[in-house]
């Protein structure tokens, strides 16, 4: 399996970091990517990086939630450390209102222009999409090239997972909410093709069944893949083989 969300250089991991890491790999986790949020986490990220080269992959981006008044120094970040390495995807960046709308204005010129950026480097987008899925798509018809990449946590309805396919090259990222009881995102997995999921843990959060409520990691994926097979009707090993292709297609691991 490809965990493609995970937090895994979050201070959550600090006293089991090595046990943490090893659970994931028995369990079957074969790599990693490590979406970026902004620059105080930046250092962290690239240490899990060098430390675990061929299964934690590093992503850079600014994330929605992190857009303040100091967001112009923020998105210079991303362009002063783009040439650092070669990262996998620009990510997480997306939009937020859930959170905040103060920023709103700011958000969305943010994400256009690492739209804007992953389109000229050929890089898959993480997208981080919370109460703005108009003004994602707005931003994606705004930039106007052709993208790719995964709507990361999705629990929207089948309609729009038809938009984000009608929109670009993308994926739909399926984590723990999943698992959740009654939670309508199974209807839509349901009917969202394998070809078109990745999975996901977006760990420390987000935990799924049976260990919701306390801190996620990249193992427990496993539960995430187990629901998607239930749900869709189909082998375990299915899932795993399918979304494991989704992602180094994405991410193209095997094309290096
Ligand atoms: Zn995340």
């Amino acid at each position: 399996m490809i965990d493609t969300h995970s937090h895994i250089y979050d201070e959550a991991y600090k006293e089991d970091f090595d046990e943490m890491i090893s659970r994931a790999r028995e369990t079957g986790v074969e790599r990693l990517v490590m979406p970026g949020i902004d620059s105080s986490c930046h250092d962290d990220m690239v240490a899990c990086a060098d430390a675990l080269p061929g299964f934690a992959y590093p992503a850079i981006g600014l994330h929605p939630t992190e857009i303040g008044e100091n967001w112009r120094e923020e998105l210079q970040f991303v362009y002063d450390h783009f040439d650092d390495r070669p990262w996998v995807a620009i990510g997480e960046i997306g939009m937020d209102l859930y959170w905040s709308r103060e920023y709103q204005k700011e958000q969305m010129e943010v994400f256009c222009a690492q739209l804007s950026l992953a389109a000229e480097k050929d890089l898959p987008v993480i997208i981080h999409a919370r109460e703005a899925t108009e003004e994602i798509f707005e931003c994606l018809r705004r930039v106007a090239k052709p993208l790719r990449g995964s709507f990361h946590a999705f629990t929207g309805s089948y309609e729009t997972y038809r938009r984000i396919k009608a929109a670009g090259d993308f994926y739909v990222g399926i984590g723990g909410v999943v698992t959740f009881k009654n939670a309508h995102i199974a209807q839509a997995v349901e009917r969202i093709p394998l070809e078109d999921i990745l999975l996901e843990t977006d760990a420390p959060y987000l935990t799924p069944v049976p260990y919701r409520g306390k801190r996620n990691e990249s193992a427990y994926v496993r539960y995430v893949a187990e629901k998607i097979a239930a749900v869709k009707g189909v082998a375990f090993e299915v899932v795993n083989r399918v979304t494991t292709e989704n992602a180094a297609d994405l991410f193209r691991f095997f094309k290096k």
